[in-house]
Order: structure tokens, then sequence, then C-alpha cells
């Protein structure tokens, strides 16, 4: 038998408060030094709090869910959040932290980035 805990909490701001994550979708050059170099590579990239940027590249064709040739946003974004969260890259392929996706494909937690979430706020 084990315990769960609840240690992060996500809420929507309406933007007059400040914020710890900012999500939003930019293309080319969009003024913070990491510009997007339209379909294809990078796809989105997050920098953790106190920054807390997470854009996603607005040239991508963005899909919900496994669709052939497009690039699926809920796992876009779970890899994006882990970067929010503190993980780097995993070496493990199957990880939601591996660096690349292929069009198409859905990715969702794996043992390997749950662990470094567990070992990093060490719970
Ligand atoms: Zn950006
Ligand atoms: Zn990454």
């Amino acid at each position: 038998m084990g315990f769960e805990y609840t240690i992060f909490y996500f809420f929507r701001n309406s933007g007059k408060k400040s914020s710890d994550i900012k999500i939003g979708f930019e293309s080319g050059d969009h003024g913070d030094d990491n510009r997007f170099d339209g379909p294809g590579n990078v796809l989105a990239h997050a920098v953790p709090p106190t920054d807390g940027r997470l854009h996603c590249d607005s040239e991508e064709l963005w899909s919900i869910g496994a669709i052939p040739n497009y690039v699926d946003l809920e796992t876009v974004a779970l890899h994006e959040i882990g970067h929010l969260l503190g993980l780097d890259h995993s070496e493990v392929q199957d990880a939601i932290m591996f660096p690349t996706i292929p069009l198409g494909a859905v990715k969702d937690l794996h043992a390997d980035g749950v662990q470094g979430i567990k070992t990093l706020y060490n719970i």
C-alpha cells in the first residue's frame, strides 16, 4: 500500500496576477533569444521558474492525439512541463524527457520521469 502526495497545483491565471508558468504559441524570432525554426525540428522550449516561459512553435502542425505527420500537443506539453519542474533530458527512449519524438507519436509518463521528479523533490 502506498501514499499519494499532491505536490503541484496548476490553475489558469487571467494574466492580471503574476504566475509561475506562462504558456504561449510563438513563431520565428519572438523576443526571447530562442527563435523558432518553422515546421519540424524544435517544437517548443521552456525555462524553469522564476522565468517560467513555455513556448510552442505555432508553425508546427499540432494535434491532440496520434495523427500521422502531426505533433501531439499533450506529449510536448508534458515534456516541457518536465523541464519547468527541473528535469533534464533522458537517454531512455520511451521516457517523456527523451529529447526527440517522431511525428504522429504520443507519449505518456514513464517510470524514468516519475523517478526523476521523486528524486528532485525528495518524495
Ligand atoms: Zn520562446
Ligand atoms: Zn526538452
